[in-house]
């Protein structure tokens, strides 16, 4: 990412540490096994979370969107399709931050404001794309890698830690293009869940959703 870009969108990576909370953040749904199973284990343990989701997913999907929102979390965009935003011409970017979005409120009727760009890239003139279009960008600074071949609910849980108040953890409820198959298999996340809202709750965090 061009060093600038992140001022330039307002980007923000963790929350304010005026509350002690953490919010957890799922990336590339939704996922038609996947993103189910996460909002169980949401649901039953009444968490809110933020969901970044593929457009053209999406509208594979819409029944898990209108979920998503109906059970309060909340709805970013991660883009219409996943593209790598460092082949794109400015052009084709502006189009892909814009059809994302519309996607999205075309399913649940309200507007989205929150957007995470894939793999965490973009450059300056996209930055300032994003925020001319009223977009907040968020990244993270937490990340268990479970988007790694090989990743175990061990390693997933292991790589979230201990937190600190502020922190915003990526996750994958779904991978969209992955490198290796097996990482399409979300098991591992879905099973380290219920220990990471444990840890959480035992630290004495709140779990939010980001704004
Ligand atoms: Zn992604």
């Amino acid at each position: 990412m061009n060093r600038y870009a992140p001022r330039v969108a307002a980007v923000s990576r963790s929350l304010a540490p005026r509350d002690p909370a953490v919010a957890l953040t799922f990336d590339d749904g939704p996922d038609v096994t996947f993103t189910p199973a996460v909002l169980d284990i949401l649901s039953a343990r009444g968490i809110r979370a933020t969901f970044f989701v593929v457009g053209k997913r999406a509208e594979e999907n819409p029944d898990i969107v209108r979920r998503i929102v109906a059970e309060g979390h909340a709805l970013g965009s991660h883009t219409a399709s996943h593209p790598d935003l460092w082949e794109l011409s400015l052009p084709a970017a502006i189009a892909e931050f814009r059809r994302g979005r519309r996607m999205l409120e075309a399913i649940t009727g309200q507007p989205v404001r929150l957007f995470r760009p894939p793999k965490g890239w973009m450059n300056l003139e996209q930055a300032a794309g994003l925020r001319a279009f009223g977009f907040r960008t968020w990244l993270w600074n937490v990340d268990p890698e479970d988007w790694a071949p090989g990743a175990t609910s061990e390693s997933v849980l292991q790589g979230v830690g201990q937190l600190q108040s502020g922190d915003v953890v990526l996750l994958h409820d779904a991978i969209e293009l992955p490198i290796d198959p097996s990482t399409a298999n979300r098991g591992a996340t879905v099973a380290a869940l219920p220990a990471i809202i444990d840890q959480v709750q035992a630290q004495g965090f709140e779990l939010v959703t980001l704004s």
